[in-house]
């Protein structure tokens, strides 16, 4: 908690918002003016993935709506709780593909980090709510483990920077992660998985940039949005800044249930985006992950939207639907999902 005797000037503002967010349900229907709402359908007891919502985000909940799309990713229902074959605490097999605790090497030419645990949102539908972090730290004794495994395997050209949210690190922290993968010769590019310029804008401040524009790796920020309405003016003012820094800007989305599952809403989604600079990357399907079972969709659903989205926007406003199956050496197309 951050109390009044801090000074502010040694607490940059992204980590007081970090500090600060909601996290209760209480506070949630409060903040939403939805203190009428039946509570019998909700979770109360979920320690182990509470609620956390900063109010940067919460503002833009629209007030009084129970089925926002925005809502419904951060609200815990009761429907977590329920176990449902085929939902799984490792639903992406992450533990069988991990050479060093922290470090996942599924694909050719890259590897991924899973820098934190930390958080700045709490998504109900996240696929790694369960994975073991605390187990799985690379920044802990394992870094130089990490280092030695990266430059062992010269076909390694990029690293991406995930958890978690990378950018609940501090930007000193950032800098020297960097600058010891920057000293490996055949890494060409640094990627960093992120919900965080969204979720909190101000988290794009000049430090940040900057540590972006020196980096000698080619950059590339890959964005967390589901819905337009999670894009404002707040966030067309950071992605600004990061596209002045990096060099691509990207999102991936998840199809939910109930969210964005609609075709308007997809291309809508789409069409925000690339005003506010940003390319739609990928649309993933669901991962099915314990908890997550009421956010999937059936198949011939999937199917269906994904024609219609289809017919209705030009190619590159067109993210790829993917699906994850574990031990496969990419992401694969949707459409794959049957035979799976
Ligand atoms: C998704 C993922 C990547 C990135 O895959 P791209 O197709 O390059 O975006 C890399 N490593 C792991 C472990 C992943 O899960
Ligand atoms: S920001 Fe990403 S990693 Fe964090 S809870 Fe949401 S989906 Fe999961």
């Amino acid at each position: 908690m951050i109390t009044r005797t801090d000074s502010p000037r040694q607490i940059p503002d992204w980590q007081n918002q970090l500090a600060n967010a909601i996290r209760s349900v209480e506070e949630l229907l409060r903040f939403v003016s939805l203190t009428s709402r039946d509570t019998s359908d909700l979770l109360r007891d979920c320690d182990d993935f509470p609620v956390r919502v900063p109010y940067a985000y919460a503002r833009r909940i629209q007030s009084g709506q129970a089925d926002d799309p925005l809502l419904l990713q951060v609200l815990p229902l009761m429907q977590e709780s329920l176990s449902v074959p085929g939902y799984s605490l490792d639903p992406v097999a992450d533990t069988d593909q991990m050479p060093v605790p922290g470090l996942l090497h599924k694909y050719h030419g890259r590897v991924l980090l899973t820098l934190t645990g930390a958080c700045a949102i709490h998504c109900r539908y996240c696929f790694r709510r369960h994975y073991p972090y605390a187990e799985a730290n690379p920044c802990g004794p394992s870094w130089q483990a990490s280092l030695d495994y990266i430059s062992e395997h010269n076909d390694i050209e990029e690293v991406i920077l995930s958890g978690g949210d990378p950018l609940t690190l501090s930007d000193q922290r950032l800098t020297s992660i960097s600058q010891e993968l920057s000293a490996i010769p055949h890494l060409k590019r640094l990627r960093l998985h992120t919900r965080l310029p969204v979720v909190i804008p101000d988290r794009i401040n000049a430090q940040l940039t900057s540590w972006l524009r020196d980096c000698r790796l080619q950059t590339i920020v890959v964005l967390h949005v589901n819905h337009a309405n999670e894009l404002d003016e707040t966030t067309r003012i950071a992605f600004e800044r990061l596209r002045g820094a990096t060099d691509a800007l990207l999102n991936q989305s998840v199809l939910l249930k109930g969210v964005n599952d609609q075709v308007e809403t997809l291309a809508c989604l789409s069409q925000r985006l690339f005003e506010q600079g940003v390319l739609p990357y990928y649309l993933h399907c669901l991962d099915p992950v314990a908890g997550g079972a009421h956010f999937d969709l059936p198949y011939q659903r999937i199917d269906d939207l994904w024609k219609q989205l289809q017919a209705l926007l030009p190619g590159y406003l067109l993210p790829r639907l993917v699906r994850e199956i574990a031990g496969k050496p990419s992401k694969l197309p949707y459409n794959t999902i049957n035979q799976a």
